[in-house]
Formats: C-alpha cells, sequence, structure tokens
C-alpha cells in the first residue's frame, strides 16, 4: 500500500514508555518499510542533551528493548538520521518556539503525549499558541483519561478546545494487538461463528486478563487507581465490545466506534443493591510466584499500610439487549495470579437431549477459547467419538487448536504499539477509542465505585500466586458455572 508521510513529535521521548514501547515500535515500522522514507521524528524532553547523547540514547534503548537479530545496521543509520530532538519544558508556552523551530516543514504532524495526562492541556494550548496545529495535524493520547468521568471530561474538554474529534486519537493498547483484532475476523469472516452469537447458542462468556507479577515499584501510582480503573475501564471492556457489538456495515472508525458504543450504554449498572452479588474484589497478601517468596500489597516497597485498593476485580456483567439477553458476561483480572494469561472463552450451550447413553461424556458443552496472550491463538473444544467398535458409543473432549506461532510459521507477531503508530501516522482511527466510549465506560465504572463505597466492601485476600479470593470462584459457582482453568 503507499504510505502517506507525516511526521511525528514524540512528547516524552525520554520517559519508560518511549524508551520500552514507543522507540522499538518505530525502529520495527521503519524496519518493515512502513515509515514513509521522508517522515521525521522529533523527540521532546526537558534534558539538556546534544544531537550526539540524544542518538546514543536512542542506539541504547534499542539495543536493550530490540533482539540482536533486528537490529541491522543500515536501518539503524536510517532510523537516528529520522530523529531529532528538541529540548523544552512542556509548561512553558515560549519554549514552543524550540519546537516551532524544529518542525518547518509543511506536512501532516502527529503528536503523540506520552507524558502525565496532566499535561494533554497545556501541550495543546502550547501547540496552538505557537500555530502547530492545522486541519491534518492528529494527537495521540495516553491512558489514563482521567480517575472518573468528571476527570475524563475536564481532559477531552481541555483537548478539544484545540482539536476536532477526528484528530483525536485515544490509545487503548488492547486494540493494537494482534489476537483482538483477530475478533473482528473471527465473528465477521466465519459464518460458523456469525451465526452462532447469541442467546440462542451461546450459555455465558468469560474473560480473563491475569498478571503474574505485582505492582513492579510503581505502589504509588497503581495505589490511585486500582485494578478496576486501571484493567476493567479500559481493555476489559474494548474486548467486550468488540464481542458483544453488533457487525458493523463497514470496518471503519465510525461504523465500529457505534457498535461498541452501543454495547457500552447497554451494561447494565452495578449499583448498591447488587453490587454485592455481582462484583468482587481482592488484594494479595504474600505468598509465591511460581517458586519465589513475594510480599503482599501491603508490604510492597512505598505502601501505605491501610490501603483497601483492590488488586483483583471480578464481575458479572450483563448486557441489556436483545442479543445477549440472558447471558451473562463474566470479567476478571488480578495481579499476582498463578500466570499471565489474557483470554475469552466462550461457552456454547448444551445439546437439550443426550442420545448417547453414555454417562461419562455428560455431552460437554462446545467451548471456543480465545488466547489473547502469551502463546496467541484460537481453539474449539468439542466432543468426538472415540475409535473402537461396540455397541455403545464412547465421547471425548477433544480441541482444535490453532496457534497462530505454528499455523503462520516465520510471521512475526508486531507489538500493540507498531501496529497503532503505523494507523496513527495513516490517519486511520478505527483501532482508537471515541470521546464517548471513554466517559460511558467510565460512567458504569463510577458507579461500580460508588456501590463499592455505599455497601463498605473492602476487598478480600488472596495469597499472591492464586486465582484470586474464594468469592470470585463462588461468583460462578452461584449460577452452577466454573472459571475456565
Ligand atoms: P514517565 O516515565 O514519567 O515519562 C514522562 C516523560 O515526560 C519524561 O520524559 C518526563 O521528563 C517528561 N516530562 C514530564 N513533565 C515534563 C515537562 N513539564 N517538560 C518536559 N518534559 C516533561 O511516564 P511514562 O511511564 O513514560 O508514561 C507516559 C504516559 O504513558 C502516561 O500518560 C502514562 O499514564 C502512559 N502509560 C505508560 C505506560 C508505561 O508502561 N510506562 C503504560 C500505559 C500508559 P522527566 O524525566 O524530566 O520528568
Amino acid at each position: 500500500d503507499s504510505l502517506q508521510r507525516s511526521d511525528l513529535v514524540l512528547f516524552g521521548v525520554l520517559g519508560d514508555l518511549s524508551r520500552r514501547k514507543l522507540i522499538p515500535a518505530l525502529y520495527q515500522l521503519d524496519r518493515s518499510g512502513l515509515l514513509h522514507q521522508d517522515s521525521k521524528i522529533i523527540g521532546v524532553a526537558r534534558d539538556s542533551l546534544s544531537d550526539s547523547q540524544f542518538e546514543a540514547r536512542v542506539k541504547e534503548t534499542l539495543k536493550t528493548f530490540v533482539a540482536d537479530e533486528e537490529l541491522v545496521d543500515d536501518v539503524l543509520m536510517r532510523f537516528c538520521k529520522r530523529f531529532h530532538y528538541v529540548e523544552m519544558d512542556f509548561s512553558k508556552t515560549e519554549a514552543y518556539q524550540a519546537l516551532k523551530a524544529a518542525a518547518v516543514e509543511d506536512v501532516d504532524r502527529v503528536f503523540y503525549l506520552a507524558t502525565p495526562p496532566s499535561l494533554y492541556a497545556t501541550i495543546c494550548a502550547g501547540l496552538s499558541s505557537h500555530a502547530l496545529i492545522s486541519e491534518s495535524t492528529r494527537v495521540i493520547l495516553e491512558k489514563p483519561i482521567g480517575h472518573n468521568l468528571a476527570s475524563s471530561q475536564t481532559i477531552n474538554q481541555a483537548v478539544a478546545k484545540y482539536f476536532q474529534e477526528s484528530q483525536i486519537y485515544r490509545i487503548d493498547h488492547y486494540l493494537g494487538k494482534e489476537t483482538v483484532l483477530n475478533l473482528l475476523a473471527l465473528r465477521f469472516a466465519n459464518a460458523l461463528f456469525a451465526s452462532n452469537w447469541d442467546n440462542s447458542a451461546i450459555d455465558h462468556i468469560q474473560i480473563t486478563a491475569a498478571e503474574k507479577v505485582g505492582v513492579e515499584g510503581r505502589w504509588g501510582y497503581y495505589d490511585d487507581a486500582g485494578q478496576l480503573r486501571d484493567m476493567v475501564q479500559n481493555h476489559l471492556l474494548q474486548v467486550l465490545s468488540l464481542i458483544a457489538m453488533e457487525p458493523p456495515s463497514r470496518l471503519d472508525a465510525e461504523s465500529i466506534r457505534e457498535e461498541k458504543l452501543k454495547v457500552l450504554k447497554a451494561l447494565r449498572p452495578i449499583d448498591a443493591a447488587n453490587s454485592k452479588d455481582v462484583s468482587v474484589r481482592g488484594q494479595y497478601q504474600g505468598g509465591f510466584s511460581g517458586e519465589t517468596k513475594v510480599p503482599g500489597y501491603l508490604q510492597e516497597e512505598g505502601a501505605r499500610q491501610n490501603s483497601d485498593t483492590e488488586t483483583f476485580v471480578a464481575l458479572k456483567v450483563n448486557i441489556d439487549n436483545w442479543r445477549w439477553s440472558g447471558v451473562p458476561f463474566y470479567l476478571r483480572t488480578g495481579k499476582r495470579m498463578p500466570e499471565k494469561r489474557s483470554e475469552v472463552v466462550i461457552t456454547f450451550k448444551k445439546q437439550p437431549h443426550n442420545i448417547f447413553n453414555d454417562t461419562t461424556a455428560d455431552l460437554q458443552p462446545n467451548k471456543l477459547v480465545i488466547r489473547l496472550q502469551p502463546d496467541e491463538g484460537v481453539e474449539v473444544q468439542m466432543l468426538n467419538k472415540i475409535p473402537g467398535l461396540g455397541k455403545q458409543m464412547h465421547l471425548k473432549a477433544t480441541t482444535l487448536d490453532l496457534s497462530f506461532d505454528e499455523t503462520f510459521e516465520k510471521k512475526r507477531i508486531a507489538d500493540a504499539y507498531e501496529r497503532l503508530m503505523l494507523e496513527a501516522m495513516q490517519g486511520n482511527q478505527y483501532l482508537f477509542v471515541h470521546r464517548d466510549e471513554v466517559e460511558y465506560a467510565w460512567r458504569w465504572v463510577d458507579g461500580i465505585l460508588a456501590a463499592w463505597e455505599q455497601n463498605e466492601q473492602p476487598p478480600k485476600p488472596y495469597h499472591a500466586g492464586t486465582w484470586g479470593p474464594v468469592s470470585a470462584v463462588s461468583l460462578l459457582a452461584h449460577d452452577g458455572r466454573q472459571w475456565d482453568e
């Protein structure tokens, strides 16, 4: 495909996200020939660095975060040539003059704000005051867009003073994942699934995003958020929306985002009357991560003793519309789980009648398992006849397993940030989150937080290295179901 030229300005180029994700992703795009040959990248931060010092930092970053065999000398040289550094304090209006002087060419420009969100308004105002925003300019915003509905509206309004919604690209990195995108292919390219995607065929759906790690030295930041804000408000609700939405008429931003929004609007509120029945909070205590003994949340470095922030949450979510009436979506996400695993499990209804007289089989329901990470793939669990003679047929649960690694061998799976930066630089908005989605998601999450407070629902303890508090098991057991292991 022909590439549009756009230049990128990366605010916060020396920060953690830029180092670990953005600079390596840009390098990989360049290596794959997906950056326009003339595209330039301007890195902006406040350290005083000469061009050669900056180049040394970029090279050091790539050495750390890109595999040796992927570091190709001529790509590295081309990449460093594109990259320039501008030193400025984002909070000082006059500092934008330095950026103006560096960004002289009349090209489409994308500003990536990899900075604390508290700076978004200031940066947009600074860009505007130096006439750095035109109709073709785009801005990429990192999460979190606010801490609740009110603060997300404040951020969105501040940015909207300078950019139209069609120029604003809000990142949810889950939308850049190969396997999350494959949900669209699975649903809308396969009649087998498309015609069985509702309450007549599906019993219930589970979405799990389990992390093996704890707070990783970010206790203060994490404690202000907690797992509901950090994972459910954005990533899990995005995955849920893609699974639950009606077929969009086209694969474009407007059509997809409209359908996702309808799902968010149809989420049944979790309030003080039902929160104890449909939500579980947990906080990890000391335990084991693999063989290693690890401290509890309140013993982590920098911890405040009486914090009741949740590090685990499980929810039973109902979508009040025609398609999903009676089909619960069970969501669970937590830190210090036994393994890192994100997946969606769709359990179909049992056959209404067993003709096989095989008591061992009990006609277990079909399951479609979509492994988002690691070991990306799709599997279908089904019953098969065990080969053999005899009057009685014996059945066995078997799995059709499509591992991306094995099926698409030699195909490197791109990091989510590669795809997202490519789409933003090419002006495609369909993998980014609309303002209304952010705000409807917060509206629903705010309701849960208020219910927890009103019901004085403290987090239940669970040992590090387990799947959360016992009540997460009861949440499903109460409905005669269990988490897929
Ligand atoms: P970070 O490490 O603190 O980086 C922020 C960068 O902005 C640093 O280079 C910092 O420079 C610079 N900066 C801050 N204030 C400035 C100012 N007034 N003038 C000039 N430079 C300034 O943060 P981060 O972890 O990369 O996160 C960046 C954004 O991505 C945040 O919105 C965060 O929520 C989001 N995010 C991060 C991750 C992640 O894995 N890190 C994941 C998801 C989302 P100094 O070093 O001089 O302060």
